[in-house]
């Protein structure tokens, strides 16, 4: 087995004040780690790494969220903490809303940054419901900060006049579910973030989420895309999990899987190629 030098830390984001329909993500968390600690699935990504402290992996707990406006702060702050100390953050949402604080951290780190963003809405909305940090908007505000430098969606399925507008706004490359499939390039060049909104899936694999949007991907073609992203992956956000609306623990069982192959990505691309990447 190789040995990995890269360290790969899980965050939990216990965070759903910004859900525009339903609230339950932010216990997502505890329900996420409690299939992770039920001994029903083993924490070895199907390459073979082993997600466990030999390996470069932990678990660095929850963020302190309370679900009000000074979480986002609270985000930032722990994710910064995490970057400087060398670490890479898999966070575990909570609602969609947070990749923006993330980011915020991420930016700092890694200039130039790269995202892929899966999901069935594009997430771009101005404002929702007088909601501008709504878990509708987060890439809207990431773009116009510049928090990255390109930005590629994947899976999208529900995309109205408003957001087409502010996707060419932003230059996003969209694929969305209709034209995507699990060949097509996506053309990706590092230091890349990955953020995973569950209901990219079709709900038939994932009906733990709060928006369910038929005609999704299969989690055989998520775990697909995470396997030949073929540059230094240096974060990745899972969000939107809601234990309400599983049925018998099977969206948790997701989330496990996906954060053992993301965590089998982040751990195999080393800091040192990532910092190469970032200047480049
Ligand atoms: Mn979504
Ligand atoms: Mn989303």
């Amino acid at each position: 087995m190789v040995r990995h030098s890269a360290q790969v830390a899980l965050l939990g984001v216990p965070f759903d004040a910004y859900s525009s329909f339903l609230r339950g993500a932010s216990q997502a968390p505890a329900a996420v780690r409690q299939v992770m600690l039920s001994g029903a699935s083993n924490m070895t990504a199907e390459n073979g790494y082993v997600l466990d402290g030999e390996h470069g992996w932990r678990d660095a707990g929850d963020v302190a969220c309370d679900n009000s406006k000074e979480d986002f702060d609270r985000i930032s702050v722990r994710v910064s903490e995490l970057l400087a100390a060398g670490e890479k953050v898999l966070s575990l949402g909570g609602d969609h809303s947070i990749t923006y604080p993330i980011l915020q951290a991420y930016a700092r780190a890694y200039p130039g940054l790269c995202i892929l963003h899966l999901d069935a809405h594009p997430d771009l909305y101005d404002e929702l419901d007088g909601n501008r940090l709504s878990h509708a908007c987060p890439f809207a505000r990431i773009m116009e900060d510049q928090l990255a430098k390109r930005l590629v969606q994947v899976g999208i399925r529900t995309l109205n006049a408003h957001q087409a507008e502010q996707a060419e706004r932003f230059g996003v490359t969209m694929h969305e579910a209709r034209n995507w499939k699990p060949e097509t390039s996506l053309g990706l060049h590092g230091p890349l973030y990955l953020s995973i909104d569950l209901d990219v899936l079709d709900p038939a694999f994932a009906p733990g989420v709060s928006h369910h949007e038929p005609g999704g991907l299969s989690v055989r073609d998520v775990i697909g895309l995470i396997q030949s992203i073929g540059t230094p992956l240096v974060g990745a956000d899972i969000v939107e999990y809601n234990p309400q609306r599983d049925i018998n623990g099977m969206t948790a069982a997701v989330c496990l899987k996906l954060i053992k192959e993301v965590s089998a990505a982040m751990a195999m691309s080393a800091p040192g190629q990532d910092a190469a990447e970032s200047r480049g």
